[in-house]
Formats: C-alpha cells, structure tokens, sequence
C-alpha cells in the first residue's frame, strides 16, 4: 500500500473522529455549532486534498457532515488503499443522522486519540478501581449487559446482589442525550440493547443494526431516568460482548479473562490446546484486521482467534478482505462463531448460532 493512500486512512480517521467528538456533545440536534476544532481541521485537509486533485471539495463542516451522511467514503476525494472500505461505507447514517459503526470503527485507527483508546483507557481506568481481575470481569459483564439502562431504579442497583459493582461502574454512565428523545420517549433496541429511533426515512433504527426482525424497540416514557453507556462503550464493548457472552456460556470451563485492551479471553480447547480470543462485530474486515494485530502484538505470545458473528463473515469478500490485511508478522486468525464453537476434534459437541 502506497504512503498517499495510508494518509487518505489517516484523513478519513480525523474526520470520523470529528464526527464521534461531535455526536458525543450533548444537544438536542448533535450536527450543529459550535463544531469542535478537531472536525474543521479535518475539513482543512479535504479540501486540500481535493483541490489538489482538481476533484469538488466541501463547502464548511455542513457541507462535509453532508457529504458524510450522503456520499459512500470511496466517493470522496481521498485516496484509499485498494479494498480498504466496502463500496457503501459511510460515516453518517443517512436516515438516522448519527456515526454509523463504520465510523466508529475507522475512527479507532491511528495512535493518537483513538476511539477504541478511549474504550480500552476507560475499562482500564475501571480494571484498577476493581483491583482484582474476578470482580473487573464482574463489572465488564454488567457494562455488555446494560449498555443503556433505560429506566434507572437505585432500589433494584443498591440491592446486596450488584451494589459494590453498581458502586465502580456507575461513573461511567450519562443522561440519554437529548436527541435521542421523540416525543417524550427514548427506545432501547430490544436485540442489541442499544438505543435506537422508533421512525425515520427507513423505519426503525438501532446503533447495532440489528437484522429486521430482532429491531423491536421498548420505549420509556421517563428519558430523566435514562442511563447510557459513552458511545465508544456501546459500540465497541457492549455490541460485540453480548456475542463473546454466548460463546463464553458454550465451554465448560470459565474462560479467563485477560484484562488487556477491550478484553481478551482464553479457554483451553477439548485438545488442551489455550486459545485466547476477541470477539468483534466490525462492518469494515480492513481497519478490523488492522486493529486486531494491533491487539495480538500486545498479547504475550499465542495467536489470537478475532470472532466475529457469521452474518458478517458470510458477507461476500469479508473473510479474504481480512485475510489480505494480516501484517503478515501478525498471528491473527479471523474465525466465525460457528467455526469457533464448532465441536473439537476430541471434544464434546457444542454448537451456536450467531
Ligand atoms: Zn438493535
């Protein structure tokens, strides 16, 4: 990959996470001023970028946030290494108006200020409050279970059961920003447990994108009683972690966990062989792959096993577009869940579906 197309990456990186910084503000309409620095800096540089090329450039942050919402990124006067976005990536969901995953998710590349940064600095942060690894995995579980806790209830928090883990996790929650609120309602998708819009130009919408079928939304008529996760957590934490729960609950043994990064876990397979692996759910297999070596070289030898659900591993092209974006020092494997919990050649069966 030439050095021009790993600064276009390094462009659209800045760009989403202008986008990520400005839908984390708290307004009733996230898209409007003032805009962070981070979003008109990024601006500067594509319209650089285009003029040099000769190409159409934005006029202002409103007109990139529309290109972001209404141009695939391929689209843009950037260049890109060949296959490093699907043809339809956006960063703005166009019916919905908010960061699609894509955008999360190439705004987690780069070393500096990176939203999975974020996510990993705010789990460490919680991974030393917990002191022991037991009770951080304790906290970890109740942040996938309860990315969005709809309707706050201290009497059912401060009960003996989850009160000491209420006690170190509950920083990390805000109020529902108000955008999220029609008409005195909030919704949680019932499928992701995220939030999500009851009507927009494509019927319901949810931050995981759920299949169709599971996008059943549970509204709440109290918002002010409303809890979220930050963006970075739900997305890159809680999505997948619902998935690397039904996985843990497959093996017999307890899968420990390694407090590094999103969290890595390790079980020892029906061969007595450790596998540590990360379960993902990412929409873009290049910038995922890129990551996940990222993860591995932190990870004191082994290979890593990156899970990913087998709706997006069957997505025409995913599997080789990942395979190809290996370092080729990085000992990475992409693996659906199906292959993951697919019976050891020496083992018991056990079997799900993603
Ligand atoms: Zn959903």
């Amino acid at each position: 990959m030439i050095e021009d197309s790993w600064a276009g990456v390094d462009l659209l990186a800045a760009v989403a996470r202008g986008v990520i910084e400005l839908a984390s503000t708290d307004r009733s309409s996230a898209f409007r001023l003032p805009y962070p620095p981070s979003l008109q800096l990024a601006l500067d540089q594509v319209v650089a970028a285009g003029l040099m090329q000769g190409l159409p450039v934005p006029v202002g942050v409103p007109g990139m946030l529309s290109w972001c919402r209404e141009s695939a990124l391929v689209e843009w006067p950037v260049t890109l290494p060949s296959g490093f976005l699907t043809g339809d990536a956006r960063l703005i969901h166009p019916a919905a108006g908010e960061p699609t995953r894509t955008c999360a998710e190439l705004a987690s590349l780069g070393r500096e200020d990176a939203l999975e940064q974020k996510a990993e600095a705010l789990l460490a942060g919680l991974a030393g409050a917990c002191g022991m690894v037991e009770r951080f995995a304790v906290c970890r579980d109740f942040l996938i279970s309860r990315p969005v806790i709809l309707r706050f209830d201290p009497v059912e928090l401060l009960q003996p059961r989850v009160a000491q883990t209420w006690k170190l996790v509950k920083e990390l929650y805000s109020p529902v920003p108000d955008r999220f609120l029609s008409e005195g309602l909030v919704y949680r998708c019932t499928g992701c447990l995220l939030l999500a819009k009851l009507t927009t130009e494509d019927g319901p919408w949810c931050e995981g994108d759920c299949p169709l079928r599971d996008r059943v939304l549970e509204p709440s008529h109290q918002p002010e009683k409303t809890l979220v996760l930050p963006l970075a957590l739900r997305l890159l934490l809680a999505l997948p972690g619902r998935t690397e729960q039904a996985i843990r609950s497959q093996f017999a043994e307890q899968a420990e966990l390694i407090p590094l990064g999103l969290g890595v876990h390790r079980v020892t397979g029906d061969d007595g062989v450790p596998r540590a692996f990360q379960v993902h759910a990412p929409e873009q297999p290049v910038p995922a792959a890129l990551r996940a070596a990222g993860t591995a070289a932190r990870l004191a030898g082994g290979s890593l096993d990156i899970v990913v659900p087998d709706r997006l591993v069957e997505r025409p092209g995913y599997r080789q577009a990942f395979d190809r974006a290996v370092p080729a020092d990085a000992r990475v494997r992409l693996v659906s869940v199906s292959q993951f919990t697919a019976p050891q050649p020496t083992g018991r069966p056990r079997r799900m579906h993603a």
